[in-house]
């Protein structure tokens, strides 16, 4: 998955445009810049790449959530809809707007289970945030037909799979609104940096005026704008922005090695019996980031996966309990350790995620074992590895 293996001369070159003008910031100070607008450059190539008509860069992932959940009016006492496995980001976001997360089960596609979602919605409920976790998607057409039939907005989390495809539609773009990450570890890179992708006219005049203190950025003397809402700061710099650049041509070679590497590395597992593949729902294509197969109990996942480690495998997660993508790693969340008084809505509405029954998520994440996809690996070395990985898990069936 990450892009930070592809750095080279091309990200060099374009930081260094920015770098003679000394023009650092996104906005204004045109005669000074050399017509260089690296952040506007991005958001104008990722829509298009995207197949979206509006794209707003801001500083991290998180940050895109949280605009995107703002632009769509989305805060306090909302219920946002979210799943059990994901990374942090997503209640976090929804809990910066003083919103309410709701989580729910996952099913064997990693990803929202979409009856659990419908169980879960109630008057309060205003958005679904699907997370398309490791490369692969949530059923998008059963949640789009969920959410036109609650009249709630869907959101999709696609900063582990960009590149992957539903229905023909880049992930991310078949929702309201899709989000994106480009931290250090991802798929393409800024350094730190996120995106928001809206088809909606509305959600980006929103979006790009709430990542920048509510400024309208109408005219050319942005001490004169001015400010039809509040916001925040969640802007981009320029020098982030242009790695970005740099990092998105690159994309769509980066996809055709994560498959390349991902299909031969399955094609060896596929041959054990007792190993099965996580499901991808139909009419999706993965971005192949990971390979995530499942064991057929979690006695027999731990062992697979302390095997891997043992045998020299790099990179095969057991997120179950190794790391902080399920629920079992947030005791903060679960217990609600904040450094400041939450907000009334939020005590009052918030599960208790203690005692809350996700034995149907326990189920399939205490079985499963996903292996990061890297991009520098040579076809020998995947080749090498795919076997290493077939050995380590027969020793244990
Ligand atoms: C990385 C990530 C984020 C947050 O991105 P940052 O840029 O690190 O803030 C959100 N959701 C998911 C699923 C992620 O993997």
């Amino acid at each position: 998955m990450p892009g930070f293996e592809v750095f080279g001369a091309e990200e060099r070159k374009q930081v260094n445009d920015v770098l003679e003008s000394g023009v650092l910031m996104r906005y204004g100070f045109d005669g000074m810049r050399n017509g260089h607008w690296k952040a506007k450059q991005f958001e104008t190539t990722f829509a298009q790449r995207m197949q979206s008509a509006h794209c707003q860069l801001v500083s991290s992932g998180t940050s895109a959530l949280t605009v995107a959940l703002a632009s769509a009016g989305v805060g306090a006492g909302d219920e946002v809809i979210m799943p059990t496995f994901t990374f942090v980001a997503s209640f976090e976001s929804i809990m910066m707007l003083g919103a309410v997360p709701v989580l729910v089960d996952i099913d064997d596609t990693l990803t929202l289970d979409p009856k659990a979602v419908e169980n879960a919605i109630t008057s309060k409920t205003k958005c679904i945030m699907p997370v398309h976790m490791c490369g692969s998607m949530a059923d998008l057409k059963v949640l789009k037909q969920i959410c036109d039939k609650h009249n709630l907005l869907l959101l999709e989390d696609a900063c582990q799979a960009i590149g992957g495809t539903f229905e023909g539609k880049p992930l991310g773009s078949y929702g309201d609104l899709g989000c994106f990450s480009f931290d250090f570890v991802k798929t393409i890179t800024c350094g730190e940096g996120g995106a928001v992708i809206t088809n909606s006219e509305k959600y980006a005049v929103n979006a790009d005026q709430y990542q920048d203190h509510g400024h309208d950025h109408v005219g050319s003397d942005r001490g004169a704008e001015t400010h039809p809402h509040l916001g925040y700061n969640f802007r981009i710099s320029e020098l982030n922005a242009a790695v970005g650049i740099a990092q998105l041509d690159k994309l769509d070679s980066i996809l055709a090695t994560q498959k390349r590497n991902y299909t031969i590395i399955r094609e060896v597992l596929e041959t054990i019996e007792g190993v099965t593949f996580r499901r991808v729902p139909e009419g999706g294509e993965e971005n192949y980031s990971f390979l995530n197969f499942f064991l057929p109990s979690e006695e027999l996942a731990t062992k697979a996966h302390k095997a891997l480690s043992e045998s020299g495998v790099e990179a095969c997660f057991y997120w179950y309990t190794n790391n902080w993508h399920y629920i079992n790693g947030w005791e903060h969340l679960r217990n609600l350790k904040s450094l400041a008084p939450l907000s009334s809505e939020i005590k009052n509405q918030i599960q208790d995620l203690n005692n809350t029954d996700f034995s149907k998520s326990d189920a399939w994440m205490s079985r499963t074992v996903s292996s990061l996809i890297k991009i520098g690996w040579t076809e020998a070395e995947v080749k090498k590895r795919a076997e290493a990985m077939k050995k380590a898990i027969l020793s244990v069936l």
